[in-house]
């Protein structure tokens, strides 16, 4: 069963994930974006870490409620309200329970993944952050070390596709042959959860 410490720990590893990255995050947002998406997610996982530490949320769902919603009010960019309602809507299909199975947990973060695509508009194959977490959330059923091998994955395979979402989309062709950043801050937030389950 994952408790509420896991979901901190998830949390607290994906805000020091994204710390050590932010540089390498900026850098992949430059040639197809306006290099800022890593201090875009610096800034919204610190705040996250923050609040987190001072509001104390008990349950998983609060926790992941809380993030998300720190995370749509402390990034600017488009990442923050993608971000933010991916957590908040996992966070919601988690209800109030104190702990929860990984198989919920699972069809949670599916409920989380399908919103963001609701919301941002984007498909697998449109070179976004979905590339990475749609096959993480299928992967997840096998564990969660096999999810973030298909989060990495799904990050790497953004190369050669043309962008039809977001900022990088206004670029056409010229956004083909490198790595999106979201999909790769995704891969970073998959590999939270294997690294708050001790993997
Ligand atoms: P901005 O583009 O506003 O500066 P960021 O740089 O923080 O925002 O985030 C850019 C990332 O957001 C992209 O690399 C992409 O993965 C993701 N993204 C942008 N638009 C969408 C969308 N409509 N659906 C899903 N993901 C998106
Ligand atoms: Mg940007
Ligand atoms: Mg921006």
């Amino acid at each position: 069963m994952l408790d509420a410490d896991f979901f901190r720990r998830w949390m607290t590893a994906t805000a020091a994930a994204v710390d050590r990255e932010a540089e390498r995050l900026t850098a992949l947002d430059s040639p197809i974006g306006d290099a800022d998406h890593g201090s875009n997610l610096q800034r919204g996982f610190t705040a996250v870490a923050t609040t987190l530490e001072k509001e104390d949320p008990q349950t998983p769902g609060a926790i992941l409620m809380l993030a998300g919603r720190q995370l749509i009010s402390t990034v600017g960019g488009a990442s923050g309200p993608l971000y933010g309602t991916l957590l908040r809507r996992t966070g919601k299909a988690l209800g109030d329970a104190g702990e929860v199975s990984e198989e919920q947990f699972a069809q949670a973060l599916r409920t989380g993944v399908d919103a963001v695509m609701v919301l941002g508009g984007a498909a697998p194959g449109d070179k976004t952050m979905i590339d990475a977490l749609v096959p993480a959330v299928d992967a997840l059923g096998d564990g969660f070390t096999a999810a973030r091998a298909a989060a990495e994955e799904g990050a790497l395979a953004t190369t050669p596709l043309q962008a039809r979402k977001g900022r990088a989309s206004y670029l056409g062709e010229r956004s083909i042959g490198h790595q999106d950043p979201g999909a790769t801050s995704s891969a970073l937030l998959i590999a939270g959860l294997a690294e708050a389950n001790g993997e």
